[in-house]
């Protein structure tokens, strides 16, 4: 049987030549059908000025698109959604990409602001049968995926087969985000397989996803399968694949391979794994001195680490990444005092314990937390305590628990950032106001048509 093929390339840095020639090789080696488009998906969780390694490098993408164009793939397609209640339009300034675009000359669409006007069935699908795409998105191209690699929270490592939790519309995105999430990761995948992947591991995250802290890596990985592709990324940060529960289901469900033996690693520069537990997630309990956790039962013992559980540390790592940031002081004088006036500078901080219980937690609840205490999620609950305050969802937001344990442990908040906060809050305005103009003209041309 035919193995997959994995390139892996030592390129340590954000150098557009040599990343072009990488692509341009792995079009080749991996035998890449031409067509005459294509769709790159990157990793655009969200960019802010703190959080400038959450999303796949524009100088990688430029290179990518170069190649493409090079390859005879004029018309290129560039599409994404933000996470974490980012308005992308913001996200796609602060990252570069709309500079990006105009100089490559690639069209982008903007998934927050487009009618989902078609409909892809989900062979096996577990969490959803079917999911809306724009039509554009179902031309006949190739489907480059560029992720980011980095470690996650929530599945150990975000790589290509997660990508694709991008693509589900924002209303739905959520559903069963839970414990059930390597299935919907399974599902997406299945709905918009790709026929290349280029993954950025350049520079990898580490310590939460939205915000993640840099580590070089300096490596380039090419697929044209995603699971073999995400196989040899949790090897290469000394992960076991199998392990991995969204790669032992997509697996599973015939999406490729997870065992290296029947994987053909192409590895010129004999690049080496990381040691095993290199990069494992800390503990929550440890992640920020202020925020207790408890972590009680869910779902018949097993852990919501796809829900709650995961959220609670990405919004830890994401206070702990923003408050680290603000101490470096990088804002001007304006800036400075608007912050004074919301008791959002450094010098202000006044800590106090914290304590945030997710599931159904049976044991002790210490005394210097008891009247300062989260629940978050539906589903937690503990005998005899009433929270401060309880966040309802399933999941909560990100968004939401980042917001509420920073104000509540009176540390820095980062959705209090005045300088994100005006263009943020424009671009949501502006995005809303696009998608319902572009509903309304759809429908209305769709009737004379
Ligand atoms: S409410 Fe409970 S089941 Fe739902 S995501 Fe949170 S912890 Fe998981």
């Amino acid at each position: 049987m035919r193995k997959e093929k994995v390139i892996l390339k030592r390129i340590d840095s954000y150098d557009v030549q040599a990343i072009r020639h990488f692509t341009g090789e792995a079009i080749r080696i991996l035998d890449i059908e031409s067509k005459p488009r294509a769709f790159v998906k990157p990793n655009l969780v969200q960019a802010t000025r703190y959080a400038e390694h959450a999303y796949t490098h524009p100088e990688f993408l430029r290179g990518v698109f170069k190649a493409l164009n090079e390859s005879g793939i004029t018309e290129r397609v560039l599409f994404e959604d933000c996470g974490l209640a980012v308005p992308l339009r913001h996200a796609f300034r602060t990252s570069g990409y709309n500079r990006l675009c105009k100089e490559e000359k690639v069209r982008f669409l903007n998934l927050s602001e487009a009618v989902h006007d078609a409909f892809v069935k989900i062979k096996g699908g577990e969490v959803h049968t079917e999911l809306p795409l724009p039509s554009l998105l179902l031309q006949d191209g190739i489907r480059v995926y560029a992720p980011k690699l980095k470690v996650h929270s929530q599945t150990d490592i975000t790589g290509a087969c997660k990508l694709m939790i991008g693509i589900i519309k924002r209303s739905i995105r959520l559903h069963r985000h839970h414990y059930d999430l390597g299935r919907k990761i399974v599902d997406a995948l299945t709905a918009y397989p790709p026929d290349l992947i280029l993954m950025d591991a350049i520079t990898i995250g580490i310590n939460g996803v939205g915000c993640p802290d840099p580590v070089d890596l300096g490596v380039v990985i090419a697929a044209r399968n995603p699971v073999a592709a995400d196989a040899v990324a949790a090897w290469l940060l000394g992960f076991d694949p199998a392990k991995i529960e969204h790669l032992a289901l997509a697996s599973g469900r015939g999406l490729g391979p997870i065992d290296l033996s029947k994987i053909e690693i192409i590895n010129p520069d004999g690049i080496k794994p990381a040691r095993k537990g290199a990069f494992k997630e800390r503990d929550i309990g440890t992640l920020n001195p202020h925020i207790r956790y408890f972590e009680g039962q869910v779902h018949d013992g097993r852990r919501c680490r796809g829900g709650c559980i995961g959220f609670v540390a990405e919004a830890i790592h994401y206070v702990n990444h923003y408050r680290a940031w603000r101490r470096q002081e990088k804002v001007g004088f304006v800036a400075r005092a608007l912050f004074r006036l919301l008791g959002q500078q450094p010098s202000q901080e006044r800590p106090r314990s914290l304590g945030v219980v997710v599931g159904d937690y049976q044991g002790e609840i210490p005394a210097d937390v008891k009247d300062n205490l989260i629940f978050a999620g539906d589903c937690t609950r503990a005998d005899g305590v009433k929270p401060r305050v309880h966040l309802k969802g399933c999941p909560v937001y990100m968004g939401k628990k980042t917001l509420v344990f920073a104000l509540r442990a009176r540390l820095l908040n980062p959705y209090l950032d005045v300088v994100e906060g005006i263009p943020f809050l424009r671009a949501v305005v502006i995005e809303r106001l696009i998608k319902v103009w572009n509903i309304i003209t759809h429908h209305f041309f769709r009737r004379r048509t």
